[in-house]
């Protein structure tokens, strides 16, 4: 074992080493990491990070992988889940709920409907983490997470502390927030009361919506290309004749084209050459550029 990998696990024991991370994906897929570690509190939190800095080891945060391709060689260094602490949620006075990162975003959409509170409704059928979503500016056509974010809670690896990141100094686009590359610990979002029975009838026609439209008991992690200005690539990659076409155990799914689906233990090259040939063939039919919403990490 490596001095570095050692020195974690005397400090952390609970790291795994050359941890396959395909289990900590909704794809299924992926090389291990040198090693995994899942943060239970901030003390913890604190000790991986002074180790990492000390060490010179890069850390990567991962949520709950739902829109990670971790590539087939792993990723180098740590990669960290926060879990414990930072799964809890805390009413507010008003209308304003605390949620760490490790909260999962279904799970604090329905807790929030039972208190009667609402504006997040459209975000119940992403799989993801809190932290993952603000990160990602996680969103559908009918409303993304940024506008609701009151302040962010977040590590700064250099000074080794949690620092507060206030809405006017966010900045949230399409599928993209400047939070990322930082570590996000939790969140404060204003939401705002309403019916209960009438925000849960909402939070189930927008569950029930998805089931219909998107593959979502495939591996898979949600669109794999953003939609080009004022265009569905759902709809491009169908007009390019790719609906359901495969490369190894990965394919475009016959009901959602947008969705990537690991239909038979596909590799992450197998996704990556298919991602590949989506781009080229929407190029060329279509005039197109196709930019990935997923995130591709780790080494081939
Ligand atoms: C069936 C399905 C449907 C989906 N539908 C939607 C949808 O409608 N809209 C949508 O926007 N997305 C959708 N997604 C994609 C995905 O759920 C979102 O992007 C989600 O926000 C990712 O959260 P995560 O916790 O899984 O993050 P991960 O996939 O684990 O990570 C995503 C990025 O965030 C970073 N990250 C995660 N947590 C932290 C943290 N605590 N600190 C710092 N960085 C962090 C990671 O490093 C990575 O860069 C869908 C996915 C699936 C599988």
């Amino acid at each position: 074992m490596s001095d570095w990998r050692k020195k974690i696990k005397d400090a952390l024991p609970a790291a795994k080493l050359d941890e396959p991370l395909a289990r900590y994906t909704t794809f299924r897929i992926g090389g291990p990491a040198d090693c995994f570690v899942e943060l239970k509190d901030a003390k913890e939190l604190a000790t991986l990070m002074r180790l990492a800095k000390d060490l010179k080891q890069p850390v990567l945060f991962i949520g709950f992988g739902s829109n990670l391709l971790v590539r087939d060689g792993g990723v180098r260094g740590i990669v960290a889940r926060l879990r414990g602490e930072f799964e809890g949620i805390e009413f507010l006075d008003g209308e304003r709920v605390r949620a760490g990162a490790a909260v999962r975003v279904p799970q604090f959409v329905t807790a929030c409907a039972e208190m009667g509170l609402c504006g997040d409704e459209p975000l119940v059928g992403i799989p993801g983490t809190i932290g993952g979503a603000l990160v990602m500016n996680a969103g559908t056509r009918e409303g993304e997470i940024g506008p609701l974010v009151v302040e962010v809670e977040a590590f700064d690896p250099e000074s080794l502390s949690a620092t507060k990141i206030m809405a006017k100094e966010l900045e949230f686009q399409y599928r993209r927030s400047n939070l990322e590359g930082r570590v996000v610990l939790g969140c404060v979002l204003q939401l705002k009361r309403g019916d209960k029975v009438d925000i849960m009838k909402r939070v189930q026609e927008y569950q029930q919506k998805r089931l219909q439209t998107q593959p979502i008991h495939t591996y898979n992690v949600g669109s794999t290309f953003k939609n080009p200005p004022g265009k569905f690539v759902a709809q491009l990659i169908e007009k390019a004749g790719l609906k359901g076409k495969s490369v190894g155990g990965a394919r475009v799914s016959p009901l959602h084209a947008n969705f990537i689906e690991n239909f038979a233990k596909a590799s992450a090259s197998d996704v990556l050459e298919l991602v590949s040939l989506v781009q080229k063939t929407v190029k060329n039919s279509l005039g197109l550029d196709l930019e990935l919403e997923m995130k591709v990490v780790g080494e081939p």
